[in-house]
């Protein structure tokens, strides 16, 4: 019997070592790796500045405590709110604490206001987490049973309908606005142009605070270092983690303006959160996107992949839509696709499945043409076969 929790239902499958866009099983067996841990390992396996990073901070000293000045996070500070136009960064250490960390800026700032419930704005299809604040704020009914009561004060509208967010304008307890630029558990979802400009002029005009969840888009996944640049907007929060520290746990609430200084000493804070390894990690992984041009090759690779997927599967019946952005990319089906996972895996393919119906691609962003040709020829035959054998 294992003695893990059953939470759970893992591949019957064990890696032993990866390199770039591969990974081995213990058989010998070659995958190659279109999901990279689900947008985590930005920069392939067994990177190797990232390798070398990580066992020269560990040689010199993995912790210490927030307690004292710790400089491999001040410089990862600068270097997110250089990239992205923010203030000030607190880092944690995964997407859902950095979400909570999040709504707790939102209850200040709406208790700051004179606001006795201070109520957030979120959307169908969204995902921000499994903590209590994060799991409220999440959509799907399922991964909420038997967790209630939930944090209360959530307030739920269309994705990617800025029209329903500002009708909401009425509701005196309203104080921020929590949206994803692109959903990803969701599938994919990449909401109308404007939308995100649609919603910074709404938070503007009453005094909220825009909250961009960029665990799964942000930190060059998009072709941009994060989603919202594509519209040129700034948030007052981002939330940050997934591929920022390449497979090293970390992640970060980015701020601006009124946002920035809301937490005061004592207010907040992690044992773990920022600490020298993650920090380094992170750090290099930021370095090696800017030394590599990553953006603009997940941006051009995403494009070829986008194509390729559109000329070869566009056409079938069965296939409702094919969407992406950088390499971000979901091929929607009219039925349900799960067992598609293992088919691929049995292919030597690892890919997702995503809100049920939708195949969901998150390659590393070091991809070359030739591995993104090499993940459309091993997928593309799949879920055609897929969709001749499987009923709608
Ligand atoms: C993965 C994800 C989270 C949760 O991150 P964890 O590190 O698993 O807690 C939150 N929001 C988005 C958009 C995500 O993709």
């Amino acid at each position: 019997m294992s003695h893990l929790f059953k939470n759970y239902q893992s591949l019957d499958v064990t890696f032993s070592h990866g390199e770039g866009v591969w990974l081995w099983d213990t058989e010998g067996k070659q995958y190659l790796d279109a999901l990279g841990g689900i947008a985590v390992t930005s920069l392939g396996h067994a990177h190797p500045r990232l390798v070398k990073a990580v066992a020269e901070q560990a040689a010199r000293y993995l912790h210490c405590s927030n307690i004292y000045r710790i400089p491999e996070q001040e410089k990862l500070a600068d270097r997110l709110c250089r990239l992205s136009g923010m203030e000030r960064a607190f880092f944690c250490n995964s997407g859902t604490e950095a979400n909570e960390a999040a709504i707790k800026l939102a209850r200040l700032h709406g208790h700051a206001k004179g606001i006795d419930v201070p109520t957030v704005i979120v959307t169908e299809g969204a995902f921000h987490g499994r903590t209590l604040a994060a799991l409220a704020a999440t959509a799907n009914a399922k991964a909420k049973v038997g967790f209630e009561p939930l944090p209360e004060r959530f307030l739920r509208v269309p994705f990617g309908d800025s029209e329903a967010v500002a009708e909401l304008a009425s509701d005196s307890q309203v104080c921020a606005v929590l949206v994803e630029p692109i959903q990803g558990e969701g599938g994919i979802n990449i909401p109308p142009a404007g939308y995100l400009q649609q919603l910074r002029k709404i938070c503007d005009d009453n005094g909220w605070l825009l909250m961009l969840d960029e665990i799964q888009t942000g930190v060059a996944r998009s072709g941009r270092w994060f989603a919202c640049q594509h519209e040129d907007v700034l948030p007052d929060v981002m939330t940050l983690a997934k591929g920022l520290g390449g497979g090293v746990p970390v992640g970060a609430v980015l701020a601006s303006g009124v946002a920035s200084e809301l937490f005061g000493p004592g207010s907040h804070g992690s044992t773990f959160g920022g600490n020298p390894l993650a920090c380094t990690a992170a750090m290099t992984v930021l370095e090696s996107i800017e030394g590599a041009g990553l953006c603009s090759n997940a941006a051009a690779m995403g494009e070829h992949m986008l194509n390729g997927l559109k000329t070869q599967l566009g056409d079938l019946p069965g296939v409702v839509d094919i969407r992406g952005c950088g390499l971000l990319l979901a091929v929607e089906l009219d039925r349900a696709a799960a067992p598609l996972v293992k088919t691929a895996l049995e292919a030597g393919l690892l890919i997702n499945v995503t809100a049920g119906n939708v195949v969901r691609l998150l390659p590393p962003l070091t991809i070359t043409r030739e591995e993104a040709d090499e993940v459309l020829a091993r997928l593309c035959p799949l879920i055609n076969t897929f969709l001749q054998e499987e009923a709608a």
